[in-house]
């Protein structure tokens, strides 16, 4: 890093932290500015914090917002700070930051540094009852044509009772939670766990007035296809009252 980055990059944090004390006051009603710390952080991802330690506010703001214009740092504050008072920020300035959150080079930029620096935990396709990589060969086959490319696919490490599968584009993996790795779930509910994910992996996420929509009605109605679907429903939903 040259001396030049090193005073561009200090004045733009001192800019940010008179914006957030500026919006702290505001949204706080408060009379007095708190003290800020903004720094730029090099998360995994477009990702950002905000804490409150000794009546002192510290925001780490994700690096890949480095050259974002003001406006977009505008938005975040109101986003970050909203959240210290549970507050939601105005709609414009959340939608702002999600236009600009959503540009498909940020998007990339995001996925990159996730690429870079997360850790991906994998454990492995063969569980105590059922095996993944079994699993996943046997409905490529029946439901895509073996046309599906097969990720690193693995059980969680924790027994996750809210979240049963997940595919994660960027590591190119599906994981399916250690709870169902029992005798005691049958074959059927795995086997719907696991075509729910790599229905993620045909149908990619679209951006929709700057969301993004990971189960559109094409993804819905593909899900019904599968066999068992009524009863893996109905058995999840069964268990699920029971926790
Ligand atoms: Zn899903």
């Amino acid at each position: 890093m040259s001396m030049k980055e090193t005073t561009d990059k200090s004045q733009l944090e001192e800019s940010l932290r008179v914006l957030f004390a500026n919006v702290f006051q505001q949204v706080s009603r408060r009379r007095a500015r708190p003290e800020v710390n903004v720094t730029f952080y090099p998360f995994a991802g477009l990702n950002h914090t905000i804490r409150i330690r000794n009546q002192r506010v510290y925001v780490r703001v994700s690096d890949i917002l480095r050259d974002a214009p003001q406006p977009v740092y505008k938005a975040l504050a109101h986003i970050l700070v909203g959240k210290l008072f549970k507050q939601r920020p105005p709609i414009e300035q959340e939608t702002l930051y999600r236009q600009y959150a959503y540009q498909p080079q940020v998007l990339r930029a995001s996925d990159l540094a996730r690429q870079r620096r997360g850790r991906k935990q994998l454990n492995g396709s063969a569980g105590k009852v059922y095996n993944l990589d079994r699993i996943f060969t046997r409905l490529n086959r029946q439901y895509f044509d073996n046309l599906l490319a097969k990720p690193a696919l693995s059980w969680s490490a924790r027994r996750t009772k809210r979240i049963l599968g997940h595919h994660d584009a960027v590591h190119d993996a599906i994981v399916i939670s250690r709870s169902l790795d029992l005798e005691s779930v049958p074959l059927y509910v795995v086997e719907y766990v696991m075509y729910h994910e790599m229905l993620h992996i045909k149908h990619k996420p679209r951006i929709v007035n700057g969301r993004r929509i990971f189960h559109p009605p094409a993804f819905r109605a593909e899900e019904k296809r599968f066999d068992s679907y009524g009863e893996a429903i109905a058995w999840l939903e069964k268990t699920a009252r029971r926790h």
